[in-house]
């Protein structure tokens, strides 16, 4: 049996008022979505309980059969697992963002989004910078960028150099407890955040970027500290061969803690313009040699975060046409399953993540069908498999390949 899971990133909303109060979901046509409906099983989905909304790391931690709550220890370990580092595990991960500076003042916390020139000038403060610890430090997506240090002794108990808003100094990073560790670490990150600043300042590809018309990218601002979250592989819970296909940083990251092998699609890009057909083949490809492939899809979320539903009904399309493409590409419906939902709502008019459930679909395999024939928030809701967590998906779909271990003699 060969199982596929497709996370559609943030897809559940509330009613929207230009849809004549339905969700983008309910106001559009999909159909292949739909026929997952109703030749499969369908619930409401709550990623970590009820009315919590969940981040994009402990929503997918949970769906990936784990506890957050005794898991996760932090976003910037897997963000720099994420974007290729490859950290020790008792390392410590930081987020940073390339920021624009000006007389001590943060006036950009993004460097106005251009990331011309960011690999260089990452490779240049990698060169550079001597802190007296190793550490690696790595351009990411736009303006973002990854940082590890690894020595003994240090702790992920510091507080963000990142104000999160402009028109303000740069923070001081402070020890959040009494630990010498945490004392240890902030001082090396603001060692480290103020030798880049010299580096950055007056470089040449900063003068680049300005005659370009961009912001020059001459702060590192670092926030999110955290190390591996304590999560069994696939293989050793399941016995299963796992891999991923995603672009967004921290969707790889925490695929990796769980054992996954990254997919690399070139076309993919975690933004509006993904190939999703591209996804979609490489979903099938990778089912040769796997038995269990996730598959990220990103914009869902970009979308609602953009407050555009019109936009969010339009990435939907894209994922149906992708489902269309994978249900028409796979052997034998009877030897494989479907399981499609969310890691959490992203309601438009809320611009972030909210507690309500997500719609949730199982198909193929040996599955029990409901009377639900739609996928939306209204249909799932009267799904067969009721309302389920997170942490049941794998276990939903494990158990048709027969691979969740008996409890009990
Ligand atoms: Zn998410």
């Amino acid at each position: 049996m060969k199982l596929i899971l497709i996370i559609a990133d943030g897809i559940g909303d509330v009613p929207i008022r230009e849809f004549n109060y339905l969700t983008p979901l309910e106001h559009g046509t999909f159909p292949h979505l739909d026929r997952l409906a109703r030749e499969g099983i369908c619930a409401m989905m709550h990623p970590l309980r009820r009315g919590l909304p969940a981040g994009s790391d402990t929503a997918h931690i949970a769906i990936l059969g784990q506890d957050p709550l005794k898991t996760y220890r932090g976003r910037g370990y897997l963000e720099a697992l994420g974007v290729g580092i490859e950290p020790t595990s008792g390392a410590i991960g930081f987020r940073v963002n390339f920021g624009t500076v000006e007389d001590g003042i943060v006036t950009d916390r993004r460097a106005g989004r251009s990331p011309r020139h960011l690999d260089e000038l990452s490779r240049e403060v990698r060169e550079t910078v001597d802190i007296g610890v190793p550490f690696s430090f790595r351009a990411a997506t736009g303006t973002r960028a990854a940082l590890v240090l690894e020595d003994e002794g240090l702790s992920p108990e510091v507080s963000d150099g990142d104000p999160h808003h402009t028109g303000v100094y740069p923070l001081a990073i402070e020890p959040l407890d009494g630990s010498d560790a945490a004392r240890r670490t902030a001082s090396l990150l603001n060692s480290f955040v103020s030798q880049a600043h010299e580096v950055l300042r007056d470089h040449r590809l900063n003068a680049k970027r300005i005659e370009a018309g961009d912001l020059p990218a001459n702060f590192l601002l670092v926030r999110g500290a955290g190390v591996r979250p304590a999560v069994p592989t696939f293989q050793e819970q399941f016995g299963a061969s796992a891999a991923c296909i995603a672009a967004t940083a921290l969707i790889r990251g925490v695929a990796r803690c769980f054992g996954f092998d990254l997919i690399d699609v070139p076309e993919i890009t975690g933004e509006y313009d993904t190939n999703a057909q591209a996804k979609a083949e490489a979903t099938i490809d990778a089912l040769k040699s796997y038995d269990f492939v996730f598959t990220h899809f990103k914009p869902t979320d970009t979308a609602s975060h953009d407050g555009d539903p019109v936009k969010k009904e339009a990435m939907i399309e894209k994922l149906d046409a992708m489902i269309a493409t994978i249900i028409s590409s796979i052997p034998d419906p009877h030897d494989t399953v479907i399981a499609l939902t969310g890691d959490h709502s992203s309601p438009c008019v809320v611009k972030d993540h909210s507690g309500e459930g997500v719609p949730f679909v199982m198909w193929g395999g040996r599955v029990r069908t409901d009377d639900v024939a739609r996928f939306d928030e209204r249909s799932c809701a009267k799904g067969g498999l009721g309302h389920i967590f997170a942490e049941d998906i794998v276990y939903l779909m494990m158990n048709q390949a027969n691979k969740v271990k008996k409890f009990g003699a």
